[in-house]
């Protein structure tokens, strides 16, 4: 199948395809570590490996990373299957059931077994240097390192002590196994780097069964290899790994493990999103401070947090094709990932009325007696939706802003003495206003054309510039409605090493008592709307009660951000 989207990575699957490398086999992997909630960096990550691999008729493993048992929870990998599931994502094959579902830790016994082989090979070591001393020997950028004084031990000496390590006869910090390549590499990770070390903790799913554990370098090239993974793609940080990658598959190789070809590590740019933060560690501390309301707070930019703000799994594949996979680091705007939200959900949300900062309208001469019944477009490019209705009564709810008693130039709405219309019902003329004891506009009065209503003949004699949405007061269902704004002031938030918190935008939330047309009161957790004239909102998934909904500002009909 011709790809959607052309990319570097799909041009050297292309080239595989045409040398016929593996037989036309695509295998990627998404391999997070379950030590905390995705984030919209991830997505980019999962859209492009589950895409490239369903566009050639592959499969995408998904594969928890969990070799660091400190870290690790079965939540975390919870809210990984959900996020994935969530996106659209699966780990099938388009034409069998089977499941491509893993665990590194899983592999356990091989990645040991694999270990000693390597050892038996002169190929690893048993290094007893304290953690200092490897440290001081590790070199520099422009110094070589130095060879372990326990570097030549026999094949013998270090199987003992690899297996004592194993058997628990040593401290933490004691002993590490590493591979022999050679320590004068310009490239650290090749400066013969830890494989296995020993930590005596408990792990989410191997318990205590194990006090050695491999490092991610060893462990993530071997699950890739025993997966029969063909593309390993990864951010371009692991670009000086893969030599390692190489080493450690080929010596493997060699050694009758695994047969060629092996699979190829691949390096994209991450994203990098402004107004937000990708590092698991800040997200984190936003969450155990209290700066926001947990991991699923609207705000966050976790996968769990913009599905609860409402953003749409199609609209974010919308965002990842856009930006697009490069070679090259960049910044991506946050307008840009809204842009997407709003060309998604401009077609496919439903159109409601709801008024977020309420002042009492009163016509006047409507009589108190009457109601009746106006019409709109569910959505006002697809006609075939249908048409939705709405009482009008004498008393109705505006929005606050859609009045002035000292009107600016080119200000159209309402004013004394001016005439506008009540979008889908009637033209109205200002009459005078009510005000409190402060001197605040309580209500404002108006009296209305009834021969002016939309959609019957005498409409079209009523030419005004002003056009407001409002809710009959008797009728219209009160809902709170969350107004969220981006979580920073600053577009690169944590940027030179600068403390993120200080950028943190204090009007980020807001929280609005809103009337809504009736209709949207039904309306199910996760149902998205247009509310006219203000952008796009979502019934809260949780907080979101029959007949009770409480809405989430999903983002503004355009960009209005510093303007
Ligand atoms: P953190 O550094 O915040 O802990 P991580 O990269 O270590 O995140 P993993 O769970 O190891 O998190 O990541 C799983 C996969 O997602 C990896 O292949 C990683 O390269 C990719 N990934 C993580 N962050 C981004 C990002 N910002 N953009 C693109 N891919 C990402
Ligand atoms: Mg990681
Ligand atoms: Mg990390």
């Amino acid at each position: 199948d011709a790809p959607a989207v052309s990319n570097f990575i799909r041009n050297i699957i292309d080239d595989d395809n045409r040398t016929g490398k593996w037989g036309g086999r695509v295998e990627t992997r998404f391999p997070p570590e379950p030590n905390g909630y995705l984030h919209i960096g991830h997505a980019k990550s999962i859209c492009l490996n589950f895409s490239v691999a369903g566009d050639y008729g592959g499969v995408c493993h998904l594969r928890f990373d969990d070799t660091n048992p400190e870290k690790e929870d079965v939540e975390y990998v919870n809210s990984i299957i959900d996020a994935v599931t969530w996106l659209g994502f699966e780990w099938k094959k388009a034409d069998d059931d089977r499941e491509y579902l893993f665990y590194a830790s899983d592999y356990y016994d091989k990645l040991y077994a694999f270990a000693e082989l390597l050892i038996q090979r002169g190929k690893a070591y048993v290094d007893s240097q304290s953690p200092d001393e490897m440290r001081a020997n590790r070199g520099s950028a422009t110094e070589p390192g130095k060879n372990s004084p326990f570097r030549d031990r026999s094949v013998d000496d270090n199987l003992d002590l690899f297996r004592r390590m194993k058997a628990g006869e040593f401290k933490e910090g004691e002993h590490v196994l590493r591979a022999k390549i050679d320590m004068a590499s310009p490239n650290f990770n090749m400066r013969d780097p830890v494989i296995y070390r020993i930590r005596f903790a408990h792990h989410y799913r191997t318990g205590d069964q194990w006090c050695v554990y491999p490092m991610y370098d060893y462990t993530h090239c071997i699950s890739d290899a025993l997966e029969n993974i063909t593309h390993s793609l990864c951010t371009l940080e692991f670009e000086d790994h893969r030599p390692l990658y190489d080493w450690i598959l080929e010596e493997l190789a060699d050694a009758g493990v695994f047969t060629r070809p092996l699979p190829q590590q691949i390096e994209f740019s991450r994203l990098n999103l402004t107004y937000a933060i990708t590092s698991k560690r800040k997200l984190l501390q936003l969450v155990t401070e209290g700066h926001v309301d947990g991991w699923d707070d609207p705000r966050m930019p976790t996968i769990v947090g913009v599905r609860r703000r409402g953003f749409t799994p199609d609209g974010i594949k919308l965002f990842c094709e856009r930006i697009g996979v490069t070679k090259v680091d960049s910044w991506i705007d946050m307008s840009v990932f809204e842009g997407a939200l709003r060309d998604d959900l401009d077609d496919k949300a439903p159109r409601t009325a709801a008024v977020l900062d309420p002042l009492k309208l009163i016509i006047d001469n409507y009589p108190a007696d009457l109601t009746e019944e106006c019409e709109a477009p569910v959505h006002p490019h697809h006609p075939e939706r249908g048409m939705r209705k709405f009482p009008i009564s004498r008393e109705l709810w505006i929005e606050r802003d859609d009045f002035t008693e000292t009107p600016p130039k080119g200000y159209f709405r309402l004013f004394p003495g001016n005439k506008v219309r009540l979008r889908y019902g009637y033209v109205i003329e200002c009459t005078g206003v009510d005000k409190d004891e402060n001197g605040n506009v309580s209500a404002v009065h108006c009296n209305y054309y009834p021969d002016s209503k939309s959609g019957t003949e005498g409409a079209n004699n009523y030419k005004v510039k002003g056009n407001i949405h409002w809710v009959s007061a008797a009728h219209a269902v009160p809902a709170e409605v969350r107004i969220y704004d981006r979580l920073f002031k600053e577009p690169q938030p944590d940027a030179g090493g600068r403390d993120f918190l200080e950028a943190l935008n204090p009007d980020s939330k807001r929280v609005a008592h809103a009337y809504l047309e009736p209709g949207a009161g039904d309306a199910q957790p996760e149902e998205r709307f247009q509310f006219e004239r203000h952008g796009y909102f979502v019934a809260d998934r949780y907080d979101t009660k029959p007949g009770k909904p409480v809405f989430n500002r999903i983002v503004g009909l355009r960009d209005t951000w510093g303007k």
